[in-house]
């Protein structure tokens, strides 16, 4: 059964149309796929996920798994738990690996920064997500020998280089598995276990179980944790005994143009239905984004036409439309999610923090033409949707999140149309200059 077909390419770019499909239905790509972290898309009801031209989910196998526990093994399924009987992905617990380990540790988020002139501190990480922060429900005691060593594997910074944060690494890799260092001891995840929890979760679309390094992590040990993401990748394989879903390899190696090379060959030559690009980028080696750039550059020309490739957690405007260009499918953020409930408003026009006094009595729909449910039907005006904010109505965060959700949701469905009508290029500067 092919699950994927690329119906247009771009004859200039890499640039691509495609559908995949699933078990629980097609999802025309490019496509961006909507975060729900816990089960659920936060301020969303499952009933206005389709207003929102959401065509795919991707949840979260580590939180899932610590909310189930012990009740894992009779869980219903994920679709039925969200009420959304369309496409879902689950990523691989490796994230997790990396945002509760090094980039906690480093201080690194997906995009992280390395600020010069002040010097390596302690106290206030943003590494983690605040969904991590939650999972972990109490700090660890900081008695535990096992630790991984916290000076090992970094790149050399220049002198007058820090970490925005650095907090406590509450991972342990082992180079058969991970602990994650919890309350009152470790909880052990490795690549069996992971497909047997995205198994029984039932997406879809599920993913290898991989360790994403830290851009600040040296050649060295990013070959040594590329090794075993190699490894796992093989034994997620073998873990495998559902044939309705499809699982994706993930592409790993740091910004190391041979190890990304390495990585995407080997992968990408495994029997995945599907790839996705991992990582995190910094600013050790340029600027985030050039970084992000690069490691595509470097990986996508390895991995197989024919079958679909994902972007983990990168997403915003000039992003998707670089990684489109550089030929992946679907890319999955929390960007629309996360900044809606800050009241950061995303339009063709750019982004606005919508709580600012500027928009105070503002009689502006918060986007003109939008169809989503907040522009659309009900008519909702900036200055109605500040006034909602500072109040702290939580109809604020709803309306905020279904305009970011369709925004980007009907931002990919133009790119879409525009590689169907060979404009794709054109589309892009177009829309690229109007945003900045
Ligand atoms: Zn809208």
């Amino acid at each position: 059964m092919s699950y994927f077909e690329v119906i247009k390419s771009d004859s200039r770019t890499s640039a691509r149309a495609g559908v995949l499909k699933t078990p629980h239905g097609e999802v025309k790509t490019p496509s961006y796929v909507v975060v729900g972290t816990d089960a659920a898309v936060r301020c969303v009801p499952p009933e206005e996920l389709s207003r929102t031209k959401t065509q795919l989910i991707i949840a979260n196998t580590y939180h899932l798994w610590r909310t189930l526990e012990e009740r894992l093994e009779t869980f219903e399924g994920l679709h039925e738990r969200m009420r959304w009987n369309g496409p879902l992905m689950t990523d691989s617990g490796g994230f997790q690996v990396f945002s509760f380990g090094f980039g906690r540790e480093h201080g690194m988020g997906k995009m992280g920064r390395v600020f010069p002139g002040r010097k390596l501190s302690s106290g206030t990480g943003r590494s983690s997500s605040p969904a991590d922060e939650a999972a972990l429900r109490s700090r660890p005691d900081k008695s535990d020998k096992n630790r991984t060593s916290s000076s090992s594997g970094l790149r050399e910074l220049p002198s007058d280089s820090f970490l925005p944060g650095s907090k406590e690494n509450l991972v342990r890799v082992v180079d058969d598995g991970v602990y994650f260092i919890i309350e009152g001891g470790e909880q052990y995840l490795d690549a069996e276990l992971s497909i047997h929890i995205q198994e029984k979760l039932g997406a879809d679309i599920i993913v290898a179980f991989d360790e994403p390094t830290s851009p600040l992590h040296d050649h060295a040990y990013t070959k040594e944790s590329l090794a075993r993401t190699h490894a796992w990748a093989l034994r997620s394989l073998a873990a495998r005994t559902r044939r309705d879903q499809m699982m994706y390899g993930v592409v790993q190696g740091g910004a190391f143009e041979d190890l990304r090379k390495e990585s995407a060959d080997f992968i990408g030559k495994q029997a995945f239905e599907g790839f996705a690009i991992g990582g995190s980028y910094g600013e050790s080696m340029g600027a985030p984004r050039e970084q992000m750039l690069s490691v595509l550059k470097w990986s996508v020309p390895y991995l197989p036409r024919e079958k679909p490739r994902h972007l983990l957690g990168i997403g915003r405007i000039e992003d998707v439309f670089d990684a489109v260009e550089l030929g992946m499918d679907t890319f999955d953020c929390v960007i629309p999610t996360r900044e809606a409930r800050h009241g950061s408003i995303w339009t063709a026009h750019g982004r606005f923090d919508v709580r600012k006094g500027a928009f105070e009595g503002s009689k502006e729909s918060i986007e003109e033409g939008c169809e989503c449910i907040a522009c659309g039907e009900k008519k909702i005006t900036r200055g109605e949707l500040r006034e909602l904010f500072k109040l702290k109505n939580l109809k604020a965060g709803h309306l905020a999140t279904v305009h970011n959700i369709y925004f980007f949701n009907n931002l990919l469905e133009q790119i879409r149309k525009s590689i169907f009508e060979s404009t794709f290029s054109e589309f892009k500067k177009k829309f690229i200059l109007n945003i900045s």
